[in-house]
Order: C-alpha cells, then sequence, then structure tokens
C-alpha cells in the first residue's frame, strides 16, 4: 500500500486516471464516440441550462432531495448514531436514475437520437428506459439470455416503458455478454447513439461522469447533517460497492474531509474464500475491465472470474478506478458481507425501522456491528435502494 500524501487528490486527473487506475483502453473503433464524450462532457454539464434541467428534473421527477432519516431504532441497537440516506426513496426505488437523467441531458445535447445500454438484474435497464420515456428517445438494452429468464419482472417493466430489450446469446449470457454486445452496438451506430453506463466503470469519461451525476448524494448530505447536528462531516459514509456509483455518489464530497471515514462494502457471497464470493479488492489485482485500468478478479492468465453474489446488482467481477485508487491509498476502507450476513441485515431494518433495503443496500448494514463506531460518531449509511425488487428472494427465508 502506498502511504497517502497531505496533497493528494481522489478526483480524476486530465488524462482520465485516478492515480495507478482509469484511463480508456478501447478498440480503436470505439475511440470517435470516447473522444467526443471526453471532449464536451465537462463543459455541457457545466452549462446553466444543463444544470437548470438537471436540478429540475432530480427535484420534480426523482423526487430529490431525499430525506435523511436519523434511525432511531437502530442507533440504540448498535450503541451509535445511523443516519440513513434514503436513495431507496428516488422514482424506480434506486439511486441509479439520478445518473440516467444526467445522461439523457447529455445525449440530447450531443443530438443522440438513440439510446443503447447493458443491463444485469435489470435495474440499470429499467432506469435507462424510464428516462428514455420521460424524453421519448429510443432505447434499446442488451440483456444476457440467462438474465432474461431470471430477471421477468423487470424486462416487463423495461418493454411496458416502450424499450426493445435484445438478448445477448453468446458466453454465459450475462451482463459481460450484454456489455460486449450494446459496445458492438455503438461501434456501429457512432454518430446517432449515446452508449449510458450504469456505474462508475468503462472507459474514461464515464467513471467521472457518472460520478458527478451521483454526486448529489454527498452534496445533500452535507447541506441535511449541517442542518440536523450543526456538523456537515459525519465520521463515517458506509455504502456498497458493486461498480461503485452509489458510493462514488455518497463518498464525492468528502473525499478531501480526512476527518470522514470512508467505509465500502463488497458482496462476500458465501464467503471470500469458498469460489463463490464478488469481494473484488480482497480477491482481486490490477488488470483492465471493460475500458479501465482497474483490480479484478481474474485468473493468473488473465481471465476474467464469474463473481457471485445473492444481490444482482453487486455481481461484478470489478470495481470503478477511483474505488481501486481509495483502496490502494488506504482512503477508504473495504469490508464484505456475505448473502446471509445481508439477509439478516435487510430483515433487521424491516423490523426495527419499517424499512425493507434492496439486497445490495443490506451489504451496507450488515457491517454495522463491526464498525466499532462509539455513543458519540455519527454514521451515515447510503440506502442505496428498496427491497420491493428482491422479494423472491426474501420469501425463502419466510416461513
Ligand atoms: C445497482 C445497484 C447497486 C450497485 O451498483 P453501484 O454502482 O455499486 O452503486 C447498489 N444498490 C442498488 C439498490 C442497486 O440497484
Amino acid at each position: 500500500m502506498e502511504t497517502l500524501e497531505k496533497s493528494s487528490t481522489f478526483q480524476v486527473d486530465k488524462n482520465g486516471y485516478y492515480g495507478l487506475f482509469g484511463g480508456a483502453f478501447i478498440p480503436e473503433m470505439l475511440y470517435p464516440n470516447v473522444e467526443e464524450l471526453r471532449n464536451t462532457y465537462l463543459s455541457i454539464i457545466e452549462q446553466p441550462d444543463f444544470q437548470r434541467d438537471f436540478n429540475h428534473l432530480l427535484k420534480n421527477y426523482v423526487g430529490r432531495p431525499t430525506p435523511l432519516y436519523l434511525a432511531p431504532r437502530l442507533s440504540e441497537k448498535y450503541g451509535t448514531t445511523v443516519y440513513l440516506k434514503r436513495e431507496d426513496l428516488c422514482h424506480t426505488g434506486a439511486h441509479k436514475i439520478n445518473n440516467t437523467i444526467g445522461q439523457i441531458l447529455l445525449a440530447q445535447r450531443l443530438g443522440k437520437k438513440r439510446i443503447v445500454a447493458e443491463t444485469g438484474a435489470g435495474q440499470h435497464g429499467v432506469a435507462t428506459a424510464t428516462v428514455c420515456a420521460l424524453m421519448g428517445v429510443e432505447c434499446i438494452v442488451y440483456m444476457g439470455e440467462h438474465d432474461i429468464e431470471r430477471q421477468a419482472p423487470n424486462v416487463a417493466r423495461m418493454k411496458m416503458l416502450g424499450a426493445e430489450v435484445r438478448a445477448a446469446t453468446c458466453g454465459s449470457k450475462t451482463l459481460k455478454d450484454a456489455t460486449n454486445e450494446a459496445m458492438r452496438h455503438w461501434i456501429n451506430n457512432p454518430v446517432d447513439t449515446h452508449y449510458i453506463i450504469g456505474s462508475v466503470v468503462g472507459p474514461h469519461p464515464y467513471p467521472d461522469m457518472v460520478a458527478r451525476f451521483q454526486s448529489v448524494i454527498s452534496a445533500e448530505i452535507k447541506t441535511q447533517l449541517l442542518e440536523q447536528t450543526g456538523n456537515a462531516n459525519p465520521d463515517y459514509v458506509v455504502a456498497c460497492v458493486g461498480g461503485g456509483s452509489n458510493a462514488a455518489g455518497a463518498f464525492f464530497h468528502y473525499l478531501d474531509d480526512t476527518d470522514v471515514q470512508l467505509i465500502a462494502v463488497e458482496a462476500a457471497g458465501k464467503g471470500v474464500d469458498t469460489g463463490f464470493s464478488a469481494a473484488t479488492t480482497a480477491l482481486g489485482n490490477a488488470g483492465v475491465l471493460h475500458g479501465s485500468r482497474t483490480l479484478l478478479m481474474q485468473t493468473e492468465d488473465g481471465q476474467v472470474v464469474e463473481p457471485y453474489s445473492i444481490s444482482a446488482g453487486l455481481d461484478y467481477p470489478g470495481i470503478g478506478p477511483v474505488h481501486a485508487h481509495l483502496y490502494q491509498t488506504g482512503r477508504a476502507k473495504f469490508l464484505s458481507a456475505t448473502d446471509d450476513e445481508a439477509v439478516q441485515a435487510a430483515f433487521e431494518l424491516a423490523k426495527i425501522e419499517g424499512i425493507i433495503p434492496a439486497l445490495e443496500t443490506a451489504h451496507a448494514l450488515a457491517i454495522l456491528d463491526r464498525l466499532g463506531a462509539g455513543a458519540h460518531e455519527v454514521v451515515v449509511v447510503n440506502l442505496s435502494g428498496r427491497g420491493d425488487k428482491d422479494l423472491a428472494t426474501f420469501m425463502k427465508y419466510i416461513d
């Protein structure tokens, strides 16, 4: 591990890197598309009319600001002060829509007529189909054939929202195959299509762009915590990490505030050493995945290892480059929670606070007993999504 330099910044540099991680490792055919984005994204996002439209939709369509809720019974149980950032109350049930709203507005300003996206469990596909319906834009979502069978409700949602769902029939017929198909589509339609990536992954500038759209989470936490406690900075910010977009958004405005401990929670699956896990920092090492240099789970000859988690949103073999950097510099601490621990944490939150969290989010809640937070400390957990989509899984645990 490198030591943390006082002058270090955790934002992307002008070459698209976070320390040793990031960059744009893409086939030559994709170069014009990514280059157009790289050259335009910052100036577009910073335009006042973009900010006005983005903030208008976040407020009136997504339902922001989401509450920062002091959870009294959860606090009592863990002997500390726990606030929940209620991203579960966003339209469509999770934080993912913050990013898709930002990207659809960007696509419009780039004059794109069609949106393409990949989806695993369907959550990002639904968030993308939603904003395309909102804007009246054609939407094509690639999804592994196997996932289409497993995630019928989300396939139905996307279709009802007017999206075309195309099956990826190669390889394991899951997320990575859908990603390949979406990339291929983009290569063939560079002029009129925008590719909406769903997390802080992919070639530069995607990780930075998605983090900026999600940074509204920590901007709101700062304002709300200041209002409620007189101090904008908690002692801990805790978030689950699949690709890492909800965590990147919850950490963003705290990255340089070293009095705030950043805690990222990965999915241990059946256990880190069981061969059924998605705990990337524990099991992975440096390599290139989906266009950026990052940490990923791979074999000795660089083949991506199939990840496993009970939660589809954390079932990803890598993490975004910003998280690889936060891990390597020690700025964020990475923990993991197993399937069983997550399910237990979900049932606990439901029983003692009346909130059913997404299975992904439950991983973040599952480490509260290990955090060692004191009675006078403040913990903010980013409640990334609601659990309605996971009821079929939860029902297996109800007798
Ligand atoms: C997709 C998803 C995640 C994981 O994605 P990140 O990019 O790591 O945030 C976490 N929670 C919920 C509710 C999700 O839908």
